[in-house]
């Protein structure tokens, strides 16, 4: 990595991303301690762009027995990268490839009659979880399905196909605590553990939470949580001081001296008022700055916060700096924790007028990594 000089610091040619693992690994702490079940670590999408691999080492190393992901391409890389627990995949096409998930010896939800007639495997059994749509409309077996489903599902058991190891839920509201919709969701999971039971099921892992319900509602908790923003530091619900692991920086590229009624970036649509300096940063909406932020956004730069100002375009953004003397190679911070003064990634979510887990996921692949 080159590096320019700003005053002693040393800093990236480019817009760099760093991921604190120590906050990876207390807030895997904080979950293990206060669920009532075991804790699964949810990495998908990259570890929620934090790193696959780096997510699931440091959460296994402080406490999760369970690694989820969504595809069986990324749960066969969790057991490439040396793991040795479970391993849960939730969402696959009915012609998906059962044999190298039964290979890698790799958990799979099934969330129709079809999915489970496709799972065939000649050797030991394929471990499945029965997937229930609890209230969302989304993946998993629609209520009205569930009877069928279990019976097929005993049936396959019964064969020596699979395994029914679990049974899961997942629900819409949860970072809504109290909304009915959440007593709504666990009553739909009970009732769903009491007809597999029914149709000699006996699945040990009842799932249901994910982060905000872990965080806000311990009757959900039951056998196992699911826990992804969590770990990462984001609470959807609002209720509970996480710690944030990525640091998101780059450093001045350029620096120009502009009079007032300037027009800055595509459009104009910002035009300065006074006579100021504008800072160039080489990042853009290509690697995760939200083109929607525009005029909304700030920066840690210099010691303040800074307004972004004009468009941010595909590859830059131009900050204003005012009457300072900042110099190229001075590093901005775009968000981080938050503990220096910088703009967190709920800042940006804001600006941007989504939530964190868009921001965190939708750092783009130029984006230097450096975990630590
Ligand atoms: C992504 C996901 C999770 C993790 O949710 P968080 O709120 O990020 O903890 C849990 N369960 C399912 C089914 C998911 O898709």
């Amino acid at each position: 990595m080159s590096a320019l000089v700003a005053g002693t610091r040393q800093v990236s040619a480019g817009p760099e991303l760093q991921v604190d693992l120590d906050a990876v690994a207390a807030n895997t702490r904080r979950f293990v301690r206060t669920a009532r079940g075991e804790v699964m670590a949810v990495v998908k999408a990259d570890g929620f762009g934090h790193g696959l691999a780096a997510v699931t080492a440091t959460a296994l190393a402080n406490g999760a027995t369970w690694i989820g992901v969504t595809s069986i391409a990324e749960a066969v890389a969790v057991r490439e990268s040396g793991v040795d627990a479970p391993v849960l995949s939730w969402l696959n096409r009915v012609d998906a490839d059962v044999s190298a998930a039964w290979r890698h010896g790799i958990d799979l939800s099934v969330p129709s009659l079809e999915h489970l007639a496709a799972i065939e495997h000649p050797g030991r059994p394929v471990r499945v979880h029965l997937q229930l749509d609890t209230g969302m409309a989304r993946d998993g077996a629609a209520p009205d399905t569930w009877l069928a489903l279990m019976a097929a599902a005993r049936r396959a058991e019964v064969a020596g196909r699979v395994r029914v190891v679990g049974v899961m839920g997942h629900l819409a509201r949860a970072d809504e605590p109290g909304n009915p919709a959440n007593a709504g969701g666990r009553q739909a999971m009970l009732r769903g553990v009491e007809m597999a039971r029914q149709a000699g099921l006996r699945p040990s892992v009842r799932h249901l939470a994910a982060t905000s319900a872990t965080l806000t509602d311990p009757g959900t908790h039951l056998d196992l949580v699911r826990i992804g923003a969590g770990l990462v530091g984001i609470d959807p619900s609002g209720t509970t001081r996480l710690c944030p692991a990525l640091r998101l920086t780059a450093p001045v590229v350029q620096v120009r001296r502009v009079t007032a009624g300037t027009g800055v970036g595509y459009g104009h649509t910002h035009v300065t008022e006074r006579a100021t300096t504008l800072a160039l940063l080489p990042v853009g909406y290509a690697d995760g700055l939200r083109r929607a932020v525009s005029g909304r956004a700030e920066v840690l730069l210099a010691g303040r916060r800074r307004p972004v100002v004009g468009m941010v375009s595909m590859d830059q953004a131009v900050v204003d700096v005012g009457d300072d003397p900042v110099v190229p190679g001075v590093e901005a911070v775009v968000f981080g924790p938050g503990d220096d003064g910088e703009p967190t990634v709920d800042d940006w979510a804001r600006w941007a007028g989504t939530i964190a887990h868009e921001i965190v996921t939708g750092i783009g692949p130029r984006v230097g990594r450096c975990v630590r």
